[in-house]
């Protein structure tokens, strides 16, 4: 079997280790006779599943005892009503900030639930960085301040986590579990699953407990962070067979030496890539130095007309889904945790083929 390598912003490259246990457990789970899939979600063999996937998720982000970690449905698109839902019923007041497409969306979505007030935007900048925290203009009572660490269209992330009197929340979908974080610092954490966590279909949420229990009288009660955390997430039946996969990958990246290990690694593999493109005198990533993405790396051909062969001629050699966001066009690499060295090192190599053939 030959595997490609995979690209893809998401739904994004899984470790093959994680796919072949999967495949493994598929029809007889742990010497049940059945499929988890087939299974209860409330059958001591799930929720056993669930509970470790929980507890390794815990200990791989040292999330503290006072938040919950939930596992949702969704995506992330959801918790961009979901926050302001839950969150902004105090002073209906929530300060946001704008670095691109995904912050828009949920700068959009709070809009329809609150008073948003966008402290800052990377408009003007065509979004290639980060505003600088001096000039933002938070409010004085905002419930919360929502941004978006890693900008996973626009290649843009931040290099440092806003000092605010209020609670951050943060859409970490694109940039969770690359790296070390403090939880202890935020509200509320997102992330849908399909980037570093495992497939489609499940949403993790971690958040301080004291957060709970403040929904806005007429949110739904699927969409109540208090009724999930009432429940451990089985108010209604989960998605198990995401939950399953995540938890695969949970005990994949502690076999691999946890988030420390896949900090040094990604940044290792980011730091090659963009050497290089910057070097080559062919390709151009915008994006000011200190706010360069580690997952995802956008990039320009000195022509477009030359995109539709690259993508062709990568594609020939296993490199797949190279193609940026329909919206921005260009080339865009994703770097996640499943995306190894040898996966740049191809790359790169037939970066640089194509500039000596067709440069
Ligand atoms: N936020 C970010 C930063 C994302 O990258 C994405 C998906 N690419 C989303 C939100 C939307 O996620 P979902 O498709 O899970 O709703």
């Amino acid at each position: 079997m030959s595997r490609a390598f995979n690209f893809c912003a998401g739904p994004a490259a899984l470790p093959q280790a994680v796919l072949e246990r999967a495949q493994q457990e598929l029809v007889d789970f742990r010497g049940s006779g059945l499929s988890l899939m087939e299974m209860s979600h409330r059958s001591d063999e799930v929720v056993a599943m669930a509970t470790k996937a929980e507890q390794d998720l815990r200990d791989l982000m040292s999330v503290p005892d006072n938040y919950k970690v939930l596992f949702l449905q969704g995506g992330a698109s959801t918790q961009f009503a979901m926050v302001p839902l839950n969150l902004a019923s105090i002073h209906g007041q929530a300060d946001y900030v704008n670095t691109g497409q995904w912050s828009i969306k949920a700068i959009k979505e709070a809009g329809k639930y609150c008073n948003v007030n966008v402290v800052a935007t990377g408009e003007d900048n065509r979004f290639t960085s980060v505003p600088a925290f001096e000039s933002w203009s938070v409010s004085g009572n905002a419930d919360y301040l929502h941004y978006t660490p890693n900008e996973t269209i626009g290649g843009v992330e931040f290099d440092f986590i806003p000092e605010v009197e209020t609670d951050l929340v943060v859409d970490l979908s694109s940039t969770i579990l690359s790296r070390p974080l403090d939880v202890s610092r935020f509200g509320l954490i997102y992330a849908g699953a399909q980037k570093n966590i495992g497939p489609a279909g499940i949403t993790v949420v971690i958040v301080r407990e004291d957060l709970l229990g403040k929904a806005m009288p007429a949110t739904p009660t699927m969409l109540d962070y208090k009724v999930h955390g009432d429940n451990d997430s089985m108010y209604n039946t989960p998605p198990t067979f995401a939950w399953y996969l995540s938890g695969l990958v949970f005990e994949w990246l502690k076999e691999q030496g946890g988030v420390a290990a896949m900090a040094k690694l990604n940044k290792a593999k980011a730091d090659k890539l963009y050497q290089y493109i910057d070097g080559s005198g062919f390709y151009t990533n915008p994006v000011a130095v200190n706010n360069r993405s580690w997952m995802n790396v956008p990039f320009t051909l000195a022509e477009d007309a030359l995109d539709k062969a690259f993508l062709q001629e990568a594609g020939q050699r296993q490199l797949l889904n190279l193609k940026g966001h329909r919206t921005v066009g260009g080339m865009r690499a994703s770097l996640y945790n499943a995306v190894p060295m040898e996966a740049v090192d191809a790359l790169i190599e037939f970066m640089q083929d194509f500039v000596k053939r067709r440069g």
